[in-house]
Formats: C-alpha cells, structure tokens, sequence
C-alpha cells in the first residue's frame, strides 16, 4: 500500500516525465513521402465524405475484443471498463496477455536486429486516465490537453491493447523526435508483423484528434492488423470509413475584425463590471471588434452602439489587422522591451539557452510567456505556467 503522500510523489514524478515528452512541434512538418498513389485517392475521399462514398466496415464496440474501435467518438462502454492484464515480462506496465505475448515476441525480434524496445506505458485504468487528464488541462486548458490526452473513457491504454515504446536511453521519449531514433525507426518498419499499427500518424492529426505519436502501437493481433496494413489507410478511422474526431476540427474561418457571442452579453460603458450597460447583445450575435482590448475586455460595435464586452463570452476572435498601436513592431530589441512574448509554435522550454539542455515543459502555440530578462544567442529566459526556463527565439513573436 502506498500512503498517499508516496502516491502523490509517484505521479509527479510519472507527470513529468511524460509531461516534458509529450507535446511537440507539430511543425515544421518536412513532407512525409506519399506511399502509394492508391491511398493516397482513398484518404482524400474518406476526407470528403467518408460515409457516403466508402462502405463502412464493421465497427466493434465490444471492449472485450482486440479489435474494439475507440476514439473520442467511440468511447469504451461501459466507460469503466477494466481488462484483465498481465505485467510484460521484465517490466511493471501491464496489457492483457494476447498483446502481451505479441509485445514481447516483437522485443525479441527487434533485439536480433540490435534494437532495444522498452515498454514505457500500457494499460491505464478509467481512475489513472482522469488524473492525467485532469492534469493537462488544468495545465493547459481543455482545447489543447484534449489533443494530447484522452478524456477519461476515450483512450485506448484503457483497453489494455495499447502501448508506449522508447528507447533503453529514453532517447526523445514520448516526443515527435523519437521516430528518428532506432526503435523509432524499427517499429514504424516492423510493428504490424506483430500485430501492432502506429495509430497516431503523423499529417493525420485532424482525423485521429491527437497530435502525432510515434511511440503509441495499438495491438490488432496480426490478422486485422495486416488487412490494415494491406488497405491503405493511413488511419484506423480511415479504414473503419468513420469521421474525424470533431473536437479538433478547427472553428470555422471569421472575417477579421469579428467575434461571436457566447451568451447574452452586456455592452457596457467601459472595460468592467462597474461601467454602465448600454444595451444587451443576443447570444450567437456577430459583432465588430475596434481593436481595442483593455484587462480581458473588448471594444465592440453591434447595433450601431459602441461599447465594452468581457472576453469570456465572446468566441471565434479575430482581431482586426489594423491593431497595431500597441504591438511592438519587429524589432528584437522592442520584443524584449514587452517583456511578453507569443509562441508561434509548441515550444521546448529548457534548462538553458540551446537544445543541448534539458526539456522543463513544452509552451503550446499561441501562448503568451513572460520575458525575464535578455536575448543570449538567439534564446530569451522566459516564465510560464510558473516554470523559468529558455526558449529559441526562432518561435516567439
Ligand atoms: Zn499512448
């Protein structure tokens, strides 16, 4: 038994490491050869309208069975499910005994080869899965934690047929990176003749909702794994001609310069509570943003009224280009001046200034971060979410 306190430490620690592994750049994605003209056809039409145009093939929602389908769209039922597992030989993470046996036949294989899996993560219980997911989000708000984590009920580890690889040396472990390290390498090659698929791909984000993970397998058992394989399909939505995950889809285009209401919304006199009420805005109203923005609050014109809105109740942003009295031109030594910068993408922070030094925490894009002090080759020290650490210029605005 563990005393909670023991517990408490024990998943810091499990948080962190899987924390400064998990989050990416997307970007900048170097084209991905195309495979094969013929999936490359089938992709772009299940893309269109996958229900119309592909015959959908049998969906197993049955958590039971190695070849149950699960996704945001397709949560485990019942949502607490619990597999029978068994610990992979040599290890503590646990799957249930069929990808069990498959994972080690596999690890096997790849030692003939001079390549060292090692298991990183398996079978996670619905309880296990909120504590991360929970985690995530109160780190970096729902929309984001949501595309690199499962709500509780949703992910596959939960099924007991998934899991996370790495290298013996934890070489990019949990990161886009590891594709290009040797296991990396020796399970996108070799891990369907085990009955493994990657089931995050990369360039798939829109369909599957999770960003590209290199060291996430998911056991089909060889048969349906090889039909996978043999179809094409880039993704197991893909061949199962279901949808995309719709919480990923990004929100529709605004014309610069608008917003949309979210509630029945007070304009108001000025920026605050304390200012007085002009008129009430229905809630899904379009409005126009002046440009202006002052302590979370923006300048709105709506119904010939000019006026104050709180941000919390408006969506789809799209501040007018025009706002550039008080962005600092681009000019390194202003954005310093700032002292506040936006990520550009999902960046590293580290331990010092360059990717020799460790990850602390991975800042999503679009981000605001603190500046604390200046420019040292091309890196800024920057706070966010509480950590101090550095981070390439190259990605800040
Ligand atoms: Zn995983």
């Amino acid at each position: 038994m563990k005393s909670p306190r023991m517990l408490r430490l024990s998943l810091a620690t499990t948080l962190s490491v899987a924390l400064m592994a998990t989050l990416m750049p997307l970007a900048p994605a170097s084209a991905t050869p195309s495979i094969a003209a013929p999936s490359e056809i089938s992709t772009q039409a299940l893309s269109v309208d996958s229900a119309v145009h592909i015959a959908a093939r049998k969906i197993q929602r049955d958590p039971s069975r190695t070849d149950v389908f699960v996704n945001k769209s397709y949560p485990l039922s019942p949502k607490k499910y619990a597999p029978k597992t068994v610990a992979v030989p040599g290890t503590n993470v646990r799957l249930k005994s069929s990808a069990s046996s498959a994972y080690t036949t596999m690890v096997k294989a790849a030692a003939k080869d001079g390549v060292k899996i090692r298991a990183v993560s398996g079978y996670r219980s619905y309880a296990r899965q909120a504590e991360l997911y929970n985690y995530y989000t109160r780190i970096y708000g729902q929309s984001y934690a949501s595309k690199i984590s499962a709500v509780p009920g949703t992910s596959e580890h939960q099924t007991g047929l998934a899991i996370d690889v790495g290298n013996n040396n934890s070489a990019c472990g949990l990161q886009a990176c590891f594709a290009d390290t040797p296991v990396g390498r020796w399970v996108a090659k070799n891990a369907h003749k085990y009955g493994f698929i990657l089931r995050y791909p990369k360039g798939q984000e829109s369909i599957t909702g999770y960003s590209y993970e290199p060291w996430h397998f998911r056991y089909l058992g060889t048969s349906l794994a090889k039909s996978y394989k043999n179809s094409g399909a880039k993704t197991l939505e893909a061949y199962y001609g279901v949808a995309g995950s719709k919480s990923t889809t990004p929100p529709s285009k605004s014309a610069k310069g608008t917003a949309k209401t979210s509630a029945n919304l007070n304009m108001r006199s000025g920026a605050g509570t304390g200012n007085r009420i002009l008129l009430t805005i229905p809630n899904g109203k379009t409005v126009k943003l002046t440009g202006s923005k002052n302590s979370g609050w923006y300048q709105v014109q709506y119904s010939s009224k000019t006026g104050w809105v709180s941000g919390k109740y408006l969506k789809n942003i799209s501040m007018p280009s025009n706002t550039s009295k008080d962005t600092p031109k681009k000019d390194d030594s202003k954005t310093i001046k700032a002292k506040s910068a936006k990520t550009t993408e999902n960046l590293n922070m580290r331990s010092g200034n360059g990717t020799n030094h460790r990850i602390i925490l991975t800042i999503p894009k679009g981000k605001k971060v603190s500046v604390t002090g200046s420019k040292k080759s091309g890196w800024y020290p920057v706070k966010y979410a509480g950590k101090n650490g550095w981070a390439s210029g190259k990605y800040l605005r």
